[in-house]
């Protein structure tokens, strides 16, 4: 870590010091956090930085990498010109966290959080809500070498993809540092790893930060992967995933419906898919059925009265799961009355003429359409 107390009682932030400084000052170092003392290092292979000692007990006492350290000071570097205010590894005691950096930009208190390790997703995803739930907007950041990319396609594990940013209107995306930033836009599911994508190159100034947590437009083409992922679902080339497909298909056998006959409004990309582990088609299958059953309510009721058998049959939290609901209610209602393809029977007679309706319900499938557009 960069801070830590002096015998006066003063926090001290490494990274505002000149190198030399710091050693004429004859002291004793305390974690802001524990208390504890901690040693003042600098050597050859790291930058200077204090560490605990191997006998602490603080919940921050494992010893840093060179790269956490490197990432935390070039975010804190990055904002420093523009933030409002700028605090580096500042003790949340409501949050009962410690975030790399904390800042304040045009009244929203943001929290980077450099993850150079893999680790367990749902130590990320209780971090993210704990924040979430305090008000404070937590944006994660990777080191580059987790970038993992072919053409348009990126692979993501599991813990990753719940460190991307979700906004209502938008496209998930991830940050990478290195020696530019790498924003990765995720616009389509191919497999559970797997996902369309497309990356910017952003340099380390304030027009990125504002591009970071703007709404992304997205364009028909960057979004093909989704039809393509929908036409393998549509012509059975793609193995269904066992544990809520079961559920879904004994409703769809009830309903007399083939699974390659499914309504065309199922199936697409929405940015919360990336909390969900179902593919498209069989969690919108089951959210949609749930819909048909509440065509009576609004949205706020039907997500009020859903809300938490659908967070649990998806096994992601309620928040998750209302912003799953909102996004896929107004994916429906876009297909639904813009495509206005005057269908009275949601299940198609045949595999070709789903295709055709699919083929119509794509061109509303992006997510950068807003409420206003639906009127
Ligand atoms: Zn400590």
């Amino acid at each position: 870590m960069f801070t830590a107390i002096n015998s006066h009682g003063e926090t001290i932030c490494l990274l505002h010091l000149q190198k030399d400084s710091i050693k004429m000052r004859a002291t004793t170092w305390h974690c802001p956090q524990c208390h504890e003392e901690v040693i003042y290092k600098n050597g050859l292979a790291k930058r200077p930085h204090f560490a605990h000692t191997s006998q602490s007990i603080c919940s921050k006492k494992e010893e840093e990498t060179e790269e956490h350290l490197q990432g935390k000071q070039q975010l804190y570097e990055w904002l420093r010109p523009f933030a409002d205010d700028l605090d580096i590894e500042k003790w949340l005691p409501n949050v009962n966290q410690r975030p790399d950096v904390w800042c304040v930009i045009n009244g929203t208190v943001y929290v980077f959080e450099v993850q150079c390790s893999a680790i367990e997703r749902k130590e990320i995803k209780r971090r993210s809500s704990n924040y979430f739930n305090h008000g404070i907007q937590v944006i994660w950041v990777l080191p580059e070498r987790y970038l993992h990319r072919s053409s348009s396609s990126v692979y993501l594990q599991e813990w990753q993809l719940e460190t991307c940013s979700v906004f209502p209107h938008s496209y998930p995306r991830l940050l990478f540092i290195g020696k530019q930033l790498q924003m990765v836009t995720l616009v389509s599911y191919l497999s559970p790893r797997k996902s369309s994508a497309f990356t910017e190159s952003l340099p380390y100034t304030y027009s990125s930060f504002k591009k970071i947590i703007q709404p992304s437009s997205v364009n028909l083409e960057q979004l093909s992967g989704q039809l393509i992922y929908k036409n393998e679902c549509r012509y059975g080339k793609r193995q269904l995933a066992k544990g809520l497909s079961l559920l879904v298909q004994e409703e769809l056998l009830a309903a007399r419906c083939p699974i390659h006959l499914h309504p065309s409004e199922v199936g697409w990309y929405v940015p919360a898919q990336v909390y969900i582990n179902e593919p498209p088609l069989i969690w919108q299958l089951y959210v949609y059925l749930n819909l048909q059953k509440h065509q009576d309510q609004g949205l706020e009721e039907w997500i009020e009265g859903e809300r938490s058998e659908i967070a649990k049959q998806l096994q992601i939290t309620e928040r998750q799961a209302e912003l799953a609901m909102v996004q896929y209610f107004y994916l429906y209602k876009r297909m639904t009355t813009l495509a206005n393809r005057g269908v009275t029977h949601p299940f198609p007679k045949s595999a070709d003429e789903g295709h055709r309706y699919d083929q119509t319900c794509f061109l509303y499938s992006n997510c950068s359409i807003t409420r206003a557009e639906l009127g």
